[in-house]
């Protein structure tokens, strides 16, 4: 049983459904075009069991390690629990990945889509993809160069036998993220990719306005991160 502790994130967990609701209701798309993907990241297993107990079955972390110390023995006793890899992925812990992954949104280079398609014929097992798209072309950040990412979704698609069915960004913090939204929105439109992964705790209604079918929301459910 969830502790006290752990009691104000059922709350949090349906005032982030209710916002969600709400934009998409006011964008005039349906409730369930976009599932929650409550980001667990630093938190501990009874915090994700707190929200498994208010009815959350989807969670993102963004580390394979942390992942793998926390979400086996939860995996094992919620057979329903989705896990989403939203942080950079090595190619040397992609079959790691593969292995414990449902979805991961962060293919961003062909390094890693050959280890990623390798990964998956050894396990036996294909996680769902996402391309992660560098929206703002920040050299440190990671993510597929916008002007790239067309040539790499068809490399993707004829050279390694992946097939994505989305994209993801996080927009440049203190900016409006809203041009960034659309513009990864137009990526996959031309693209004919369905899912869109974009908006965290602080903009993700704005995302959802703009067509976000994957909302990864953390600190707004389990709180502020220690640093
Ligand atoms: C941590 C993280 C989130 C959640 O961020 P919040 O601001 O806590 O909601 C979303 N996406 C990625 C890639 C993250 O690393």
């Amino acid at each position: 049983m969830p502790t006290a502790a752990f009691a104000p994130i059922a709350e949090r967990l349906a005032a982030v459904r209710a916002r969600i609701a709400e934009a998409a209701r006011r964008a005039g798309r349906p409730a369930d075009a976009v599932s929650l993907v409550a980001i667990s990241k630093t938190h501990p297993a009874a915090a994700v069991e707190a929200a498994i107990a208010a009815g959350q079955r989807v969670f993102g972390e963004n580390r394979v390690q942390e992942a793998e110390a926390k979400f086996p023995a939860l995996k094992a006793r919620y057979p329903d629990l989705r896990l989403h890899l939203v942080g950079p992925l090595q190619t040397n812990k992609a079959r790691n990945a593969v292995r414990l992954f449902d979805v991961i949104h962060t293919l961003d280079r062909p390094r890693l889509a050959e280890a990623l398609a390798r990964a998956m014929d050894q396990e036996g097992r294909r996680p769902t993809l996402l391309v992660e798209v560098n929206i703002d072309a920040e050299p440190q950040k990671a993510g597929i160069a916008p002007e790239a990412a067309d040539g790499f979704i068809a490399d993707c698609r004829a050279r390694w036998r992946l097939a994505p069915v989305g994209l993801m960004c996080i927009p440049p913090a203190g900016a409006d993220p809203a041009p960034h939204f659309a513009r990864l929105a137009a990526i996959a439109e031309r693209n004919g990719l369905k899912e869109l992964s974009m908006g965290m705790s602080d903009d993700f209604e704005i995302a959802v306005a703009r067509g976000a079918t994957l909302a990864r929301i953390g600190t707004a459910i389990f709180g502020p991160r220690e640093r």
